[in-house]
């Protein structure tokens, strides 16, 4: 199933797919479309770092008007859920913003945070939780009160979008060079 939703220039939310409202039932969200639409998206996007995160896609979509994908947890009480989202460009400088469920399945843990210290980082984007040697896989989300959380973006997530805006800024380049010109093999 495919979620969308659509920005204006300024990251307004735009509209809200079909079938928004009725996901967002059965999967307990909070905000509905009513909630959401004509707020900016900034918003609804926890922490600084993952709002740099997400204007990273944003600027990198607008500037070469070209998709981008990234993964992300976005898991339940219940399922540990893997999504792809895509930003995609629109005219006047608009977003389309879609998430497609690509993996799930049950928690095969006992609810890992009664394991984790109070104080706990955790990235928004994969659930890596911050340990005081370096960043390890989450087991799971972390369900807890809102202000006992610290989203952050992990260095590998940061890398591998460093890594698909640079893809497409040297495509860009090579798309925008002279045929025949620029490079000597010979
Ligand atoms: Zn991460």
């Amino acid at each position: 199933m495919n979620l969308f939703y659509e920005l204006s220039e300024d990251d307004r939310i735009l509209a809200v797919c079909d079938g928004w409202d009725d996901f967002g039932r059965a999967n307990n969200a909070s905000k509905l479309g009513a909630d959401v639409i004509g707020y900016p998206i900034w918003q609804f996007i926890s922490g600084q770092d993952t709002r740099s995160y997400m204007n990273s896609i944003f600027f990198s979509c607008r500037s070469y008007a070209r998709p981008l994908t990234a993964l992300y947890r976005g898991d339940s009480p219940e399922m540990m859920r893997v999504y792809r989202m895509t930003v995609a460009p629109l005219p006047d400088l608009g977003l389309r913003l879609t998430h497609h469920l690509t993996a799930e399945m049950p928690h095969w843990h006992d609810p890992p945070v009664r394991r984790i210290p109070r104080a706990l980082v955790q990235c928004s984007q994969c659930l890596s939780l911050q340990t005081p040697q370096a960043w390890a896989p989450g087991p799971g989300p972390a369900f807890r009160a809102k202000g006992e959380i610290s989203y952050h973006v992990c260095p590998d997530c940061r890398q591998s979008l460093s890594r698909q805006i640079e893809r497409t800024a040297l495509s860009e380049v090579a798309a925008s060079r002279p045929k025949g010109g620029g490079v000597l093999t010979a």
